[in-house]
């Protein structure tokens, strides 16, 4: 429990700390593309991570389920990621997934919501959906 209002206020501290750093990208419009721009960074990251450095590779075919258990499913179901990601990579997503926290914390102080509220209110929607929640 203690674990959870931890990084709850983490979160708080990370939004207000981007209320009152933004300068140059204050407008909502410099905070959306800012998360369209990182997220698209995210990705170029990963995907470094297998065309240049070669720690991860991607062997990808169609995902098979089974209907009878969510715990079958579960099992059958594969990442496609083959291998582990090296510190170099993990340091370089660590980055820009931090930089795109942060332009989220920026939206959410923007449109005056708690992110951390909107993170328990998730997880909760997670928790109580359980198995028919599957995304
Ligand atoms: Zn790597």
């Amino acid at each position: 429990m203690s674990n959870k209002i931890n990084q709850s206020s983490l979160i708080t501290e990370l939004q207000k700390q981007a209320g009152e750093v933004l300068v140059r990208h204050r407008s909502i419009l410099d905070i959306m593309t800012k998360l369209d721009e990182y997220n698209a960074r995210i990705n170029r990251a990963v995907a470094k991570s297998v065309t240049s450095c070669g720690c991860i590779g991607i062997e990808a075919k169609k995902q098979e389920f089974s209907t009878d258990s969510f715990h079958e499913a579960l099992s059958m179901v594969d990442s496609h990621v083959i291998g582990s990601i090296c510190p170099t990579c993990k340091e370089i997503l660590e980055q820009e997934i931090g930089a795109y926290i942060f332009f989220l914390s920026s939206l959410a102080s923007t449109l005056d919501f708690d992110l951390a509220k909107t993170i328990e209110k998730e997880l909760d929607r997670t928790k109580t959906l359980g198995v028919y929640g599957m995304k």
